[in-house]
């Protein structure tokens, strides 16, 4: 397992056009594995994630870089917006839900910090266009108020607003306390499911009750310091759930501006970031098991987020995972907690009837008929 994990990596290193081939290859055969109901040709993976790759040249992602610190080092992306429509979702068909928890064995949760939509069309983004195109995805998903980090990411992972988890500060207080509500992790590790998390942001200790990650790790303030640690926690055995936690789009938002040429630039060589963790698992042949979500804690604007503006309300969010139908435009709408009740109804486990999450209904065919529409006035 571990050889043909380095071998795979050597492989990766060599150069960024092979690796998005490489990456190509396996999620189309992901897809096959996934939707094998639906013709292999719909995917049409290796044109779309190679194209803009060329062009770009992703810089190899050293382990030492900065992106956010030195956003300028890509002055010449220009936003390539008629590149981002090459992979345009097959309109004609509205796809069934097919996933069935059943089928999926781990969920893996990558948050990129301050990720809007539509920044995500303009950046040269191969990595996440490719899994888009073999998974399900919505562009109008919402935060909640506030729209900063910790709020956000408490609502996440514990599947309710504010109001009831009351983590409504933003800053790393630990006198403040830690979440007082079950979360996602706490209800996994309670059913016997082994849960780790790897973060950029020392603040997210406040989401951690005792006992309920087996694996916490705070692993630096840049994205490639968290995916160093991510793979490696990968590599010793993937647990039933895990969090990442990639910070450096936030922070170039945060000194450049959202949708600056700095930040998309910094988007670039998150995507790449997360190409290693997609690899990782690939490597391990855990990729065909799990339910990926990628999604974001908030937007932005000018250089902050906070406000209810659409644009730091309006989060991506993007389920990859067996049974999930390829290229599918999710129609119902989405709040961030729906993660966790997507991710903890994935694990097989019961979404309790307090939370105001629900397993997003566009992805499975084994939803109970309580847990299908969102329940108001609670
Ligand atoms: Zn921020």
């Amino acid at each position: 397992m571990k050889g043909s994990s380095l071998y795979f990596e050597k492989l990766m290193l060599r150069s960024d056009l092979f690796r998005v081939k490489v990456l190509g290859i396996s999620l189309a055969a992901l897809a096959i594995f996934v939707n094998c109901s639906a013709p292999a040709a719909q995917v049409a993976l290796p044109a779309t994630a190679t194209a803009p790759a060329v062009e770009l040249a992703l810089p190899t992602p050293a382990p030492t870089a900065v992106p956010s610190a030195t956003p300028t080092r890509l002055p010449t992306l220009r936003p390539t917006a008629t590149a981002s429509p090459t992979f345009t979702p097959e309109p004609t068909a509205t796809p069934e839900p097919t996933a069935c928890a059943c089928d999926i064995e781990q969920v893996v949760i990558i948050s990129i910090d301050g990720l809007r939509p539509d920044a995500l069309e303009l950046a040269e983004t191969p990595f996440l266009d490719a899994l888009r195109a073999v998974g399900a995805y919505s562009d109008k998903a919402q935060t909640v108020l506030p729209s900063v980090t910790l709020v956000n990411h408490a609502s996440m992972l514990s599947g309710v607003g504010p109001e009831k988890h009351q983590i409504i500060w933003n800053e790393i207080n630990l006198s403040l306390g830690i979440i007082e509500v079950p979360t996602l992790f706490s209800l996994a590790h309670e059913a016997g499911l082994s849960t780790a998390m790897v973060v950029g942001k020392p603040k997210f200790e406040h989401l951690v009750i005792p006992g309920s990650v087996d694996d916490y790790y705070y692993a630096g303030f840049t994205d490639s310091q968290v995916v160093k640690q991510a793979v490696q926690v990968i590599e010793a055995g993937l647990p039933h759930l895990l969090f990442i936690h990639l910070p450096d789009v936030d922070s170039a938002g945060h000194l450049t501006g959202w949708m600056s040429p700095g930040q998309l630039a910094a988007i670039a060589l998150t995507d790449s970031q997360v190409g290693k963790v997609v690899s990782a698992l690939e490597a391990n042949g855990e990729l065909e098991t799990s339910l990926l979500i990628i999604t974001a804690d908030h937007g932005g604007h000018d250089r902050l987020h906070g406000s209810d503006l659409p644009e730091d309300m309006t989060i991506p969010w993007l389920a990859v995972g067996p049974g999930i139908p390829a290229g599918m435009t999710i129609e119902s709408d989405i709040v961030i907690y729906d993660t966790a009740a997507t991710a903890l109804h994935a694990l097989g486990l019961t979404v309790p009837s307090s939370w105001d999450g629900r397993p997003v209904p566009d992805i499975f065919n084994d939803l109970p008929e309580s847990s299908s529409s969102r329940k108001e006035g609670e």
